[in-house]
């Protein structure tokens, strides 16, 4: 079996399947442990009531070589056969063979590319409601964005922050009328039509915006304790669509089933790559643990095959 990406869903799916005796590689473009790693603190993985996001990666990596997987590290998978029973898997070093692929590769998040965005990711600087949210109780956040990530994320944090603040660019949002609407019956929820943002200030953390408003060309700076970036997020999905990955409907995220498999036999996704609703490290690892036994059932007991 072949994984491709150690994050928490491929480690976890290397967990299992080394642990159920399939000779399991792993294979991950960077050093291994993936977005885990980047979570300042995590503080909703059962077991760990806080932890930092880099040790629990670590452990994780650790855990999955303890068990026989076999990982590569800094070896990038650029292309992929996948449809005779011999899955052919293509690296920037080599190429493989395998029964069974699990993709595992992630998605990353659309940043704002402003001033202040990087200098400032994690220090008040979030791309994740439910991973921080928590953080913010009782203070003043901003939501970027006007989609359905952005109006969740917004009544995500409304119960949380004292004040929340939605700057979007356009008039309207382009999200599901439920949600608009319950952002409407939110009292603590204020809307900044036609606006940008146009950099993060702040010292060691945030302490503000600046936001350009597009119809009247003027600029405010507004006080703030967080932003959090809602604009979307690209599984990094690339690679599998091209080798006849069904993806879901426009989008690229990948379509599994509940039992993970995609359209094509023997190929299972796990994690933020697919069209999962919750992007958790929970979640991940839950998919990644379903993947890693489904193809090992479809390995090991061919009579299951469809
Ligand atoms: C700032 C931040 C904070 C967060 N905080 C929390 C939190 O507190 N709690 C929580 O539950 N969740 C949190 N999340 C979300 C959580 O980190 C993700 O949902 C989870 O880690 C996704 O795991 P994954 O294995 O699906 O993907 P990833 O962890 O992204 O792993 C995918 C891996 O695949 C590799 N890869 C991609 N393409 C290739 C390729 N072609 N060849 C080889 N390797 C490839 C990538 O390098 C990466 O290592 C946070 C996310 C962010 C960004």
């Amino acid at each position: 079996m072949i994984i491709i990406g150690a994050g928490a869903a491929g480690l976890a799916a290397g967990i299992y399947g080394a642990r159920s005796g399939l000779k399991t590689l792993v294979i991950e473009e960077k050093l291994a442990g993936g977005t885990t790693g980047d979570a300042p603190l995590v503080e909703n993985y059962p077991g760990f009531a806080s932890i930092l996001g880099s040790e629990l990666s670590d452990k994780m990596v650790l855990h999955c070589k303890k068990t026989g997987a076999v990982l590569r590290e800094l070896e990038s998978v650029v292309t992929l056969d996948l449809k005779g029973e011999k899955k052919i898997v293509k690296t920037n070093k080599a190429e493989y063979e395998a029964t069974a692929i699990i993709i595992a590769t992630g998605a990353h998040y659309r940043t704002l590319d402003i001033k202040g965005e990087k200098e400032f990711k994690g220090k008040g600087v979030s791309y994740c409601g439910v991973c921080d949210g928590p953080f913010f109780k009782g203070k003043r956040v901003l939501v970027v964005g006007g989609g359905n990530s952005a109006c969740i994320t917004t009544l995500y944090l409304s119960g949380l922050a004292a004040e929340v603040m939605v700057v979007h660019r356009k008039e309207t949002f382009r999200a599901e009328e439920a949600l608009i609407n319950d952002l409407a019956s939110k009292g603590n929820v204020k809307v900044m039509w036609n606006n940008e943002v146009s950099e993060i200030k702040g010292d060691k953390v945030v302490k503000s915006a600046l936001l350009a408003n597009a119809k009247t060309g003027e600029t405010s700076e507004v006080p703030v304790d967080g932003v959090f970036v809602q604009i979307g997020e690209s599984p990094n999905s690339m690679q599998a669509l091209e080798a006849g990955v069904e993806s879901e409907e426009n989008g690229c995220a990948i379509k599994i089933d509940i039992r993970q498999r995609t359209n094509i036999p023997g190929v299972f996704a796990a994690g933020d790559v697919t069209n999962h609703p919750v992007m958790q490290i929970g979640t991940s690892v839950g998919q990644g643990i379903t993947a890693a036994l489904e193809a090992y059932s479809y390995i090991r007991r061919p009579y299951y095959r469809k």
